[in-house]
């Protein structure tokens, strides 16, 4: 649930500073978990100043919400608009939102922490190119 809340707000943090959407990801077994964002470019402290600023998020203690939507109002919502939760089958309504205050915004039937000072404190072990418009970067929790 941690890594799995980290997740999200990583989602936050790189769409909101760098502008990029997430275009995969998934969590292993040994405790990190990879993440690709849609990137022309890094830098090579790219992974530094992520790190820096999620970690500064989750530190400021934002609580975690679960909400459920109208679906109307959910797809008209610009944040899950860019989680693609028009995706989500038509016959779904209300939709599950989960709600990182001020962080990130997502259509989600997971389980979370209820407040991101119960990630702790995440490393960026990992970034690399997989190609245009194509950056993955691997974390893992303390
Ligand atoms: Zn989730």
């Amino acid at each position: 649930m941690r890594t799995h809340t980290s997740l999200h707000a990583l989602s936050g943090i790189v769409y909101t500073h760098f502008d990029a959407k997430v275009t995969g990801g998934n969590m292993g077994d040994d405790g990190t978990a990879r993440m690709d964002f849609e990137l022309d470019h890094i830098s090579t402290d790219f992974g530094q100043e992520v790190e820096g600023l999620l970690n500064d998020a989750l530190a400021a203690g934002h609580d975690v919400h679960v909400l459920f939507l109208p679906r109307d109002e959910a797809l008209a919502d610009p944040d899950l608009i860019r989680t693609k939760a028009n995706l989500i089958p038509a016959e779904v309504d209300p939709i599950r939102v989960i709600d990182i205050e001020g962080v990130d915004k997502q259509a989600d039937g997971g389980t979370h922490v209820r407040t991101t000072l119960e990630v702790g404190t995440v490393h960026v072990i990992k970034t690399e190119s997989k190609g245009r418009a194509n950056k993955r970067m691997r974390i893992q929790l303390d």
